[in-house]
């Protein structure tokens, strides 16, 4: 059994069309119809997919032979009216065997592997195996799981100072999402985002993280008027983060929750940027028509190019904590510390050092001029509750700690 599903369809269907859509399916079925045996059954499953059902095969080194075929025919263009199009599909594999009692779990199963084959690249094939059921079954558990978690409001948004170093005041926020647990208790990020970014839930999760800091900003701002006024940042995923109305969704938010330009900022990390350039670049323009800034988080250890701070005019680079907490043990590392604090003042860019928790990286950190700070020695992150406190009790030049 092969499960087929066009790559990028949809890609298709909003930029040339659904009669654009729908022809090229036409033209596909042709082409799959002719690479297939007398026997064999071709449907179509729905949207993009179809079905194939292979007669009178040996095991996966056949079907793969039929498959590198399907994918071969589909590698030339396809003409449709004045356009000219070209395809290529995922497909999963599945061989029928004793264990299966329905064509249900067998096409279940080929699904499963369709699945694996797109997530390691497009234009690509796996074959079924039951660990992937196994995967499969656990991955649906921690969807279910979270989705439940999102419904019943057990996400929280923990808030931690940011601090101008020149003057020790408060300057802005980052939100840092928690899971409060009915039975584990409090789940730091560490322990779930990697497993919310591999189900559908990452944006939702990500929007409601969004949504809820704005809005909290948006009373802060009022309670506390600042010059300039209190700003907010907030960590977002690569995949919420390239959704193509993610620009135009975050401007009706900020125009819900009137808060001023400049004060909302989006955080990704180095890594994201590497990956996928050109489409940091264009949303960044976006980002800039309706004045939210862009941060590169965990800055330094992406091994990202140099060349690329210059195409790039990011509003802030955070150094990443691994560099501030072994300043006083490591030369390299306060080496590395200031170079990025050099770097950013020479193209324009703020700096951040974020973990800051002692007095002796706090005086390293201001002998090299770094703009702004964030890290234990100023707060741990707080519940909403406790900011009021914090904000009511005075900046951070008045809680003690020396600057
Ligand atoms: P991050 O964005 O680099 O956030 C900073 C992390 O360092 C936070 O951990 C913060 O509590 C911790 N931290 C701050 N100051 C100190 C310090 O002085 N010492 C030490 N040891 N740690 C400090 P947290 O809240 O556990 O978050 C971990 C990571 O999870 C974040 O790293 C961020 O990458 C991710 N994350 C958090 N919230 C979200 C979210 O809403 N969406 C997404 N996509 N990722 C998030
Ligand atoms: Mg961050
Ligand atoms: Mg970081």
């Amino acid at each position: 059994m092969l499960f087929f599903d066009l790559d990028r369809f949809k890609h298709v269907n909003d930029s040339l069309g659904h009669a654009v859509g729908d022809e090229l399916l036409c033209q596909i079925a042709l082409r799959l119809t002719s690479c297939l045996r007398p026997g064999d059954t071709l449907a179509r499953l729905g949207g993009d997919e179809f079905g194939i059902v292979l007669n009178d095969i040996d095991g996966p080194t056949d079907a793969i032979y039929v498959v590198d075929r399907l994918q071969e025919a589909l590698s030339d263009k396809i003409e449709i009216e004045t356009h000219t199009v070209y395809t290529t599909a995922s497909i999963g594999i599945a061989i029928c065997s004793d264990l299966y009692n329905t064509s249900d779990e067998i096409v279940r199963d080929a699904d499963i592997a369709m699945y694996r084959a797109k997530n390691s690249g497009h234009a690509t094939y796996a074959v079924f195996d039951t660990s992937m059921h196994d995967q499969a079954m656990l991955q649906h558990r921690m969807e279910t799981d979270l989705r439940r978690a999102l419904e019943r409001a057990e996400f929280e948004v923990y808030y931690q100072p940011i601090i101008e170093m020149s003057s020790g005041r408060l300057q802005a926020f980052e939100a840092l999402l928690r899971w409060q647990h009915p039975s584990r208790g409090l789940i730091m990020p560490d322990d779930f985002i990697g497993l919310v970014e591999e189900t559908n839930l990452v944006v939702p999760i990500g929007w409601w993280v969004i949504e809820r800091a704005a809005n909290q900003l948006a009373t802060w701002q009022r309670l506390f008027p600042l010059n300039p006024p209190l700003a907010m940042s907030v960590n977002v995923s690569g995949k919420l983060f390239f959704t193509d109305d993610m620009a135009k969704r975050l401007a009706v938010l900020i125009e819900d929750c009137r808060i001023p330009r400049g004060s909302l900022r989006l955080e990704i990390t180095e890594r994201v940027v590497m990956d996928h350039e050109d489409l940091v670049l264009s949303a960044l323009a976006d980002l800039r028509d309706i004045g939210v800034e862009l941060h590169i988080d965990d800055f330094g250890t992406g091994y990202s190019s140099l060349s690329y701070l210059q195409r790039f005019k990011y509003d802030s680079l955070k150094i990443d904590r691994s560099f501030v907490s072994t300043m006083s043990q490591k030369v390299d590392s306060s080496a590395i510390v200031e170079a990025i604090i050099k770097l950013g003042s020479t193209l324009g860019m703020k700096v951040i050092a974020e973990g800051v928790e002692t007095q002796d990286q706090l005086n390293r950190l201001r002998a090299m001029n770094c703009p702004e700070a964030q890290g234990f020695l100023f707060s741990e992150p707080l519940h909403h509750d406790a900011v009021n406190a914090f904000i009511q009790a005075g900046t951070a030049a008045d809680t003690g700690k020396t600057l």
